[in-house]
């Protein structure tokens, strides 16, 4: 189960929360889930005959409500760089 601090301390090791590039504000939400802290994810259906379902973590400005959608497999990875 990948868990909200899991996904937060992923996008914090790969160094992926830079200044909001809308308004430069640095805080971003990554929201949880209803009760439990199981992960929030927003999943993207492409079909099957595109390709197989990408699940991404949003991460959402604080202040402008702008928000980065980092794929799941990739952010927990150990690919660095
Ligand atoms: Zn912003």
């Amino acid at each position: 189960m990948t868990t909200r601090q899991t996904i937060v301390t992923a996008i914090e090791r790969k160094g992926a929360l830079k200044p909001c590039d809308a308004c430069g504000n640095k805080t971003w939400l990554v929201p949880s889930g209803e009760g439990e802290e199981n992960g929030v994810t927003a999943s993207m259906l492409l079909g099957a005959s595109l390709g197989p379902i990408l699940t991404f973590a949003p991460a959402i400005c604080n202040n402008c409500g702008n928000t980065r959608l980092f794929h799941l497999d990739t952010l927990l990875g150990d690919n660095d760089g």
